[in-house]
Parts: C-alpha cells; sequence; structure tokens
C-alpha cells in the first residue's frame, strides 16, 4: 500500500489539527480570524515585486501555532504542547521567556583573521 506523500511535515498537520476547530488565543483568549494570513498592499524588503505579490508582511493577528512551554524550555513538539495563538500574542510571549531583550556584547566574538 502506498504512503501518502510526505510534503506534509508533523508541524503543519498539528497546524491544521488545532485549526480545525479553531479555538480562540490560548494566549489572550480572544477569537483568531483564521482567514487572515498577510497584511494586504504591504511587501517586505524581500518581495519578489508587487506586481507578481499580493502581500507578504504577516498579519499581526493572524493564527499561529503556540507551544504552551516553549521548545527552549524543553518543551516538547506534541500536539498536547501546542495550541492556537495570534502571531502578535505569540511574539510577545516569546519575548518575554526569553528574559527579556537579547543582550548584545559587541566585542564578545572575535573576528576570525
Ligand atoms: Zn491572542
Ligand atoms: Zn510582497
Amino acid at each position: 500500500m502506498p504512503r501518502p506523500h510526505r510534503s506534509t511535515t508533523t508541524r503543519d498537520r498539528h497546524r491544521h489539527t488545532i485549526a480545525r476547530t479553531q479555538p480562540p488565543c490560548g494566549l489572550c483568549g480572544d477569537p483568531i480570524d483564521y482567514t487572515l494570513t498577510v497584511l494586504p498592499d504591504q511587501h517586505g524588503q524581500r518581495c519578489p515585486g508587487p506586481l507578481t505579490c499580493r502581500g507578504c508582511v504577516p498579519h499581526p493577528d493572524r493564527y499561529e501555532v503556540d507551544h504552551r512551554i516553549p521548545r527552549n524550555r524543553g518543551g516538547s513538539d506534541d500536539l498536547t504542547n501546542k495550541q492556537a495563538s495570534h502571531r502578535r500574542c505569540n511574539r510577545a510571549k516569546s519575548d518575554r521567556t526569553d528574559g527579556g531583550p537579547i543582550m548584545r556584547r559587541s566585542g564578545s566574538l572575535t573576528r576570525p583573521r
């Protein structure tokens, strides 16, 4: 029996599984508009060109998968550790769990000769 093609990763599968029931944001509790993708008519620096592109800047309120326990804190990649979130909530959360802004100590990196 042929197996289904492997273009769907576990990550994608979980993403769709969570979106199927269209739950509210697990971080702020507000509903998520699952139709949001990008900000229309806004383009990033790497945009191939506004003529062919229909928007490439992620919508801040779009659906993203949040890890309840962040991966860098030992959280698993299982569905049980995942929940729906707004992109902006997800971003705000990961900023917090990182312990604030990243401190760059200039000069700590030695340049190879
Ligand atoms: Zn939210
Ligand atoms: Zn674009």
